[in-house]
């Protein structure tokens, strides 16, 4: 009943965009555009907390091939690197094997978050994501580890834990230059532990941060 109608908004707004319109039609439509979707994420996120608190949120395993969905995953994401001059990288290692069975929208969940995350406190440099085997392959479940690595702003020491929990952010002050809802961090945590994983950060402030997660499938 949230959803149905912002899908309504966000679709009928992009149709009309497609027709012949004034320079100012199109920018006021493009503005309804893009707020509508920003006003989505910001639903699907509360959506998402609120089923953790009631203790709703399940994982939903099926097949699926993991370089495909990475590559799925990034291409989302890439217009938003490329638009900021950020290089975006993959790497996944040879001994990881392909098809798996788990929750596939749920990982991508995670690592848009993350990659996301990553593009957004980073200026300059690079985003990659690499994908090891955390445990011998012959042994299932099959343990993955994923690192998300960035060369932006940092996270200062005394924040790295905070950060996890639902509506926190680093620095509240910068809650305005980067938007954001506070809860993202606090849903991939708690995904990551349905996938029987963990999910910790390193960072130096000024060099970059490396979010890592463990998880299996
Ligand atoms: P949001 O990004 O919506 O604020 P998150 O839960 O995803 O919420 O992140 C919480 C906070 O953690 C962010 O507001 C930011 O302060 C910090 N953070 C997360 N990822 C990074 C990163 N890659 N570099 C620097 N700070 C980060």
């Amino acid at each position: 009943e949230i959803r149905t109608p912002m899908n309504a908004i966000i679709g009928m707004t992009e149709l009309v965009i497609d027709t012949p319109l004034t320079q100012t039609q199109r920018e006021y439509l493009t503005m309804v555009q893009e707020s509508g979707e920003s006003l989505l994420g910001v639903i699907n996120d509360v959506l998402d907390f609120s089923k953790i608190e009631a203790g709703r949120l399940e994982l939903d395993p099926r097949p699926f091939a993991l370089r495909d969905l990475l590559g799925d995953t990034l291409k989302s994401l890439a217009v938003r690197a490329h638009r900021d001059e950020i290089e975006l990288a993959c790497h996944v290692d040879p001994s990881v094997p392909d098809l798996l069975t788990g929750d596939s929208g749920r990982l991508r969940q995670i690592l848009v978050n993350l990659v996301g995350n990553s593009l957004k406190f980073t200026k300059v440099g690079e985003v990659v994501l690499d994908v090891q085997l955390a445990a011998e392959p012959q042994t299932l479940p099959i343990r993955l580890h994923f690192r998300v690595k960035d060369t932006g702003i940092g996270i200062p020491d005394e924040k790295l834990k905070m950060i996890f929990e639902a509506f926190e952010q680093a620095d509240n002050s910068m809650t305005r230059r980067y938007e954001g809802t506070g809860l993202g961090l606090a849903i991939s945590s708690r995904l990551v532990e349905l996938m029987n994983g963990q999910i910790w950060v390193e960072s130096e402030l000024q060099s970059g941060s490396t979010f890592h997660f463990l998880a299996d499938f």
